[in-house]
């Protein structure tokens, strides 16, 4: 079997170098062929010597993943859903809006922390992507965009790892992949614009404050352990004053100056003004150790198994401004894509309308033109 070279970073693509024979630093012509062009054919890298193309091409290959399904939401949003085998499959998002393109990406197929919310989490785990598998879904995305959009032009410009899965819970493959979206040579995006959303796996958090601080966002949820542990089964081994203080200690290391808070309204559940007032005096208590957030309030995006609702607007805007009036930074998340099952939560991997999708996005592709620009950065 040979390597595909998406799975490595620019230092993996060194050794790999270095076991063919050949200098290092023919790693980084490589890789920006890889990242920067888009190139998945040896017989392309024209500055590259023959014998060693001839070496790649025995011993390597740039591969995607197979696209199973395409859809394109009225705002603009495309969802993609890739085949990663044995009947598993993932998702991957992309986000135009005015200033920027975000491509949220899956770490895992299915999910093992079974958040009560989240149509990940009820379909169960399957099992963690290779770094290939996750930088593939952004080689993907940027050079197909950029070829439909016909720009040489970067597209995607920030990247969030709030698709499937617990980003923190696959840290090995992680860490190499989020290196090749930072990298100059690959898609040099800064540490600010990539963010590692978790449900709090405090010990990797840590870890990752070490290895590749990036900008974070904990999803909180709830303002009491009590509330949190049946909604975030993965409280109850690290409940929220551990993962609050890991919070701190991850702001020394962290390219952003506060932690992103995501904290998902379900209609009646963590919705009341009680709830803000509780989240209130939390944020305030950490707030004297050194802890500096943001909210992030995302009205839930219902599935049929989760029985929960969603919080009418009326109360998503009263919780937000209890936060706001008490000095706390608070958004209201916009929902995306939900015309096409591709908004938060509602990415559960499903191939078993496989058909009916495919005719639809036929449908959709004759004749229409996926209604984005390319962004300016
Ligand atoms: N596992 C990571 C990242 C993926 S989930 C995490 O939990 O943070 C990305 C975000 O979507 C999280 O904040 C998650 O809580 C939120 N989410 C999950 N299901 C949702 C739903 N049905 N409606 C709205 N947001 C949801
Ligand atoms: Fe997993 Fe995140 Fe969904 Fe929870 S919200 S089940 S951690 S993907």
């Amino acid at each position: 079997m040979t390597a595909n070279l998406l799975e490595f970073d620019l230092e993996g693509l060194a050794v790999f170098c270095e076991a063919l024979g050949e200098k290092r630093f023919r790693a980084t012509q490589l890789f920006r062929w890889i990242h920067q062009r888009g190139a998945s054919d040896f017989g392309q890298m024209s500055d590259l010597a023959k014998s060693l193309r001839d070496k790649l091409t025995t011993s390597a290959h740039i591969r995607a993943l197979p696209v199973l399904s395409e859809h394109i939401s009225a705002d603009g949003t495309i969802k993609w859903l890739f085949d990663v085998g044995d009947g598993n499959a993932v998702e991957s998002v992309f986000i135009p809006e005015d200033d920027r393109g975000t491509l949220c990406v899956s770490s895992q197929a299915g999910c093992a922390v079974g958040c009560r919310f989240c149509s990940t989490g009820h379909q169960g785990f399957s099992r963690n992507l290779s770094t290939a598998e996750i930088v593939a879904q952004l080689w993907f995305a940027e050079h197909f965009l950029r070829k439909h959009l016909q720009t040489q032009d970067r597209v995607i410009s920030n990247v969030v790892m709030m698709g499937m899965g617990e980003p923190l819970q696959n840290y090995s493959a992680l860490i190499p992949a989020l290196r090749v979206m930072l990298n100059d040579h690959g898609y040099g995006l800064s540490r600010r614009r990539v963010t590692v959303s978790t449900s709090g796996v405090v010990p990797m958090i840590d870890r990752l404050a070490q290895d590749c601080p990036v900008a974070l966002a904990v999803s909180l949820h709830a303002p009491t352990d009590d509330l949190r542990d049946p909604l975030v089964p993965l409280n109850r081994k690290y409940p929220i004053d551990e993962l609050l203080q890991s919070c701190v200690r991850y702001l020394e290391h962290a390219p952003r100056d506060f932690i992103t808070f995501e904290y998902c309204m379900l209609d009646g559940v963590n919705d009341q003004p009680a709830h803000a007032q509780s989240l209130i005096e939390l944020v305030q208590a950490h707030a004297r150790q050194g802890l500096r957030c943001k909210f992030n309030l995302i009205p839930f995006n219902p599935f049929p198994a989760s029985g929960l609702l969603r919080s009418a607007p009326a109360k998503v805007q009263s919780f937000a401004k209890m936060l706001l009036e008490a000095g706390i930074v608070t958004t209201i998340r916009k929902t995306r894509g939900d015309d096409i099952d591709a908004a938060c939560g509602q990415l559960a991997g499903d191939v078993k309308d496989r058909t009916r999708v495919q005719e639809r996005i036929a449908q959709q592709r004759s004749g229409s033109v996926i209604p984005i620009a390319p962004v300016s950065h």
